[in-house]
C-alpha cells in the first residue's frame, strides 16, 4: 500500500489533477466529460462481482468475491462494483469457496486469515485449474480443504435463512471432442452436502459498462466491453479511448499498465493532428 501511495504521488506531481469518489454514468456522463476534455479514456475494468444462479444464493451468508475482498481489505463495498453491499465478514466459522482461479485462491487466503475453516469447491482437477499451482501448496499448508472435481448445484439454509451446507454433485472429466480442455460432466447419485456457515461464489467477473453505455454510436461488444478498440487504443468514436479490463475481459495488472502506456502515446498523437483515423495503425 505504500509503494501505491508513492506511485500515485509521483502521478499528482506530473500536474495531474485526481477526482475520486465520481462515478461516471451517473455522477457525471461520459458525454459531460467529452464535452469538457478533447479525449477520454475509459479503463473501467470488468469486474463487477457476480453469483452462479443457483437456488439458495440469495441467502445472507452467500457472497460475490469481489464483494468478500473489497470488505475484508476496505471495509465498503461499491455497489457500482457488486450487487451485495451489505455484508458481515465471516470469522471463525466454516466457509465454502466456489472457483478455481486466482481470485478464489485470494478468497481462500483471506478467509483463513479471518480464522475460518475454508473449504475450496471446484468443479474440475488441481491441474486443470486456473491458478498457479504453487497456489494450492500454500493454501494446503495453510489448512484449506480442497474438493476437487466438485460441482456445488444448492446453497441450504434453515428456517432463519442462515447457510448451513451446500449440496455438491461429483463430476469427471471426459475429453472434449474438439481438442479443448477436458469437460467436467455430473456422476450420477454422487450428491453430498459440505457443511459450511457462509459461501463466497469466485466463478469470475462480470461486466461494468455503467461508464460508457449512453454514448450513442460506441461499438459494445457482446460481453458489454469494449473489446472493438483497435491497435492503438481508439474506439469508434472520435476523442474515445480504452484500455485494460474493459477491453480484454479481464487479463493482468501489467497488460493494463501496458494498454494505458500505449494509449496515453496515441491520444498525444491524436491531440497533436486532430485526425481520427480508427483502424489504421
Ligand atoms: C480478485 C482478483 C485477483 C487478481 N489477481 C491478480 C494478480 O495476482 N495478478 C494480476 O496481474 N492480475 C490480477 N487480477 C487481474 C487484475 O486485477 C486486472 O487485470 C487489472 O486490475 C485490470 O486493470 P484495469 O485498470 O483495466 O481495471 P481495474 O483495476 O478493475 O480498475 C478499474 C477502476 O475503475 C473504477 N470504475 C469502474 N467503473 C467506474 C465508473 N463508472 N466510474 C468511475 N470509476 C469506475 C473501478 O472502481 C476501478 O477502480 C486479479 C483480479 C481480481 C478480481
Amino acid at each position: 500500500r505504500e509503494v501505491l501511495d508513492w506511485e500515485i504521488s509521483l502521478i499528482e506531481k506530473l500536474g495531474v489533477e485526481i477526482k475520486t469518489g465520481i462515478k461516471v454514468g451517473k455522477d457525471i456522463s461520459l458525454n459531460e466529460l467529452r464535452k469538457q476534455f478533447d479525449a477520454v479514456f475509459i479503463g473501467v475494468g470488468s469486474g463487477r462481482g457476480k453469483k452462479m444462479g443457483i437456488p439458495g444464493e440469495d441467502l445472507k451468508s452467500v457472497y460475490t468475491a469481489i464483494s468478500f475482498l473489497m470488505k475484508a481489505n476496505v471495509d465498503y463495498v461499491d455497489d457500482m462494483l457488486a450487487p451485495d453491499v451489505d455484508i458481515e465478514l465471516p470469522r471463525n466459522k466454516k466457509v465454502a469457496v466456489i472457483g478455481g482461479g486466482f481470485t478464489a485462491a485470494d478468497c481462500m487466503y483471506t478467509s483463513i486469515r479471518l480464522g475460518n475453516e475454508t473449504h475450496l469447491v471446484y468443479r474440475r482437477t488441481r491441474d486443470t485449474s486456473s491458478a498457479r499451482q504453487e497456489e494450492w501448496d500454500h493454501l494446503a499448508e495453510e489448512g484449506a480443504i480442497l474438493h476437487w472435481l466438485t460441482q456445488p448445484i444448492e446453497v441450504i439454509g434453515n428456517e432463519k435463512g442462515e447457510v448451513v451446507g451446500l449440496k455438491c454433485i461429483k463430476m469427471e472429466l471426459v475429453p472434449d471432442e474438439k481438442g479443448g480442455r477436458p469437460k467436467p460432466v455430473e456422476v450420477p447419485g454422487s450428491e453430498h452436502i459440505i457443511e459450511c456457515d457462509a459461501v463466497i461464489m469466485a466463478v469470475g467477473q462480470g461486466d461494468n459498462p455503467l461508464a460508457y453505455k449512453d454514448v450513442e454510436g460506441l461499438n459494445i461488444d457482446k460481453w458489454n466491453n469494449l473489446s472493438t478498440v483497435d491497435k492503438k487504443f481508439r474506439t469508434n468514436v472520435e476523442g474515445i479511448f480504452a484500455g485494460g479490463d474493459v477491453v480484454n475481459g479481464g487479463d493482468t495488472v501489467v497488460v493494463a499498465i501496458r494498454h494505458g502506456r500505449d494509449a496515453a502515446e496515441s491520444i498525444h498523437e491524436y491531440l497533436m493532428t486532430k485526425e481520427w483515423k480508427y483502424g489504421e495503425e
